[in-house]
């Protein structure tokens, strides 16, 4: 009987201190997480169990005859709640750890080792019949009893939520899962083994031993996948820190959950819960919310005028659970007001010429293929004048190139302070300008230019030390229905300015 004592106590000091060492290797490494906060206490609660009750059958004399057995129960009280808080955590039950749920965890255990060690004085616990070097107690009192159904219990609980757990995942997280659960069968079939007598060591209880190993296992799946723990977090920070905000709705158009950028787009004075309808979180915002209620699946631009101009782009997809039932909507906002301002200004420099910031050749071009278009339909009259400076060139010479520049600008400033809002006015190239008026018969465009001509005559035009008086030559032509296209007509409008400039300028022809 010594010998198997000893070699009993050295089983349990091994698997006692590789227990410790486990836990500290967690804390030391810095591994704790909600999941493994639970392992490690158990961790912590086994090798307590098993170093205790090494000693106890070493023989060391304790203080009191069962001193090493009884201080044991810190451990084995620990051990089933450990084990089932581990187990909801895996199996992300996480909702069921309110407080109320960890409090009755924490007092049944301490309740039971007061009993236990005021035993002497109710007999509840150990019932009187407490054999002295015997750890196995087969007849005890209610207490006890109580106290097995009640960890048992526990242990079933948490061994359901593994299975069920095993179930419903796949692949790596199956295989998780499932060195776990061959570590949860250890202490089950350990148990069979001592309810059926078949166990080595009579007198002993094997449930420490049998519990370290399934913790062992516990620990290698857990840190052996713990990337598993890594990337959901990996992917919840991404979330929380992009650029867009980011809603997930029920199926009841509940807000589930919501990024930093989608408080700020709710807006500041609103406060955000959890369950809340969306429709109420939305109240301030009718832009986004018209656009995506009772929408399951969108990509669409909105406009958003207050509190200042912004452009969002909206992306709607709907979730389905792995039955393929709706669940909810996944719904991300971008904000793209920045691309939208740069797509704008870059659509202006292709329209615009960059010295005068009119129209270029090649949206004039464009706009008036439209007017052409729309002239033939409505059967409406327009005409087209092509307009050069006279002897710009000597501008140029003169006063050089930055003040030719300038009389290019106001050149082009004196024409729009003159035009309708929906004449075409650009400079066609050089010191060459065009002008599409809609609705406007040659003789009438020869009536509003020969107004201009005489006007740009007395407005002078200021260079950098003086003002210099400019006129210009123009060819107008007006549209022939079925016939014509700009094409034909500017090149018409080139042969009347040709000759009007053979004429002698400052004038125009028209036809
Ligand atoms: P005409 O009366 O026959 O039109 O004589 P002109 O001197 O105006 O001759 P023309 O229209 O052929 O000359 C156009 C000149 O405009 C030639 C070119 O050097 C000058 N030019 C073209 N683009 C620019 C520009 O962006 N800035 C300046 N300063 N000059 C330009
Ligand atoms: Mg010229």
């Amino acid at each position: 009987m010594a010998i198997s004592n000893n070699i009993l106590s050295i089983i349990l000091f091994t698997i006692g201190f590789s227990c410790l060492f486990v836990a500290l290797l967690i804390w030391q490494k810095r591994l704790v997480s909600d999941v493994v906060k639970p392992l490690f206490l158990l961790l912590i609660a086994l090798s307590w169990w098993d170093l205790t009750y090494a000693i106890f059958w070493t023989g060391l004399p304790g203080p009191t005859p069962y001193f090493w057995l009884d201080i044991t129960y810190i451990g084995v009280l620990i051990v089933p709640s450990a084990f089932l808080v581990f187990a909801i955590q895996l199996s992300e039950f996480q909702h069921w750890l309110k407080p109320s749920f960890i409090t009755a965890l924490v007092i049944e255990p301490v309740l039971i080792f007061i009993l236990m060690w005021t035993d002497p004085w109710h007999n509840l616990f150990f019932g009187g019949n407490r054999i002295l070097n015997s750890s196995v107690i087969l007849e005890a009192g209610p207490i006890f009893w109580a106290n097995i159904i009640y960890s048992n219990l526990l242990i079933v609980v948490g061994t359901v939520l593994l299975i069920y757990k095993f179930i419903s995942s796949s692949g790596i997280f199956r295989k998780q899962i499932g060195i776990i659960l061959v570590g949860v069968a250890i202490p089950w079939i350990s148990s069979l083994i001592l309810v059926f007598g078949l166990n080595p060591l009579p007198n002993a209880d094997n449930t420490p031993f049998s519990f370290s190993v399934a913790a062992l296992a516990f620990a290698y799946a857990v840190l052996q996948f713990r990337f598993l723990e890594v990337v959901p977090i990996a992917r919840d920070t991404v979330v929380e820190n992009m650029q867009d905000g980011v809603f997930v709705l029920d199926n009841q158009n509940r807000l589930l959950d919501l990024n930093q950028a989608a408080k700020k787009l709710i807006g500041p004075n609103t406060t955000v819960k959890l369950g809340d309808s969306i429709t109420r979180l939305l109240e301030n915002r009718p832009e986004i919310f018209k656009s995506f209620i009772n929408v399951n699946e969108v990509h669409q631009e909105i406009q958003i005028d207050d509190p200042f101009p912004m452009f969002l782009d909206l992306q709607i997809s709907p979730l389905f659970n792995q039955r393929n039932f709706f669940i909810g909507r996944l719904i991300v906002l971008r904000d793209i007001t920045k691309l939208k301002q740069t797509q704008f200004e870059l659509h202006q420099l292709a329209i615009t010429d960059s010295l005068t910031h009119i129209y270029n050749r090649r949206h004039f071009m464009e706009l008036a293929g439209k007017e052409l278009y729309r002239s033939t339909r409505y059967a409406h009259k327009f005409s087209i004048i092509l307009m050069d400076i006279d002897f710009f060139k000597q501008i140029n010479d003169t006063h050089g190139h930055e003040s030719g520049d300038r009389v290019l600008i106001s050149f082009a400033d004196f024409f729009k302070q003159n035009i309708r809002e929906h004449d075409i006015f650009a400079r066609f190239g050089g010191d060459e300008f065009i002008l599409l008026l809609p609705q406007t018969s040659g003789e009438e465009a020869s009536a509003f230019l020969e107004r201009l001509q005489n006007n740009i005559l007395i407005s002078p035009v200021a260079l950098e030390n003086l003002e210099i008086f400019i006129s210009f030559t123009a060819g107008i032509t007006e549209f022939i229905q079925d016939q014509d296209t700009i094409e034909t007509m500017i090149k018409r409008a080139d042969q009347y300015l040709y000759r009007a400039k053979e004429a002698g300028r400052k004038g125009f022809k028209v036809g």
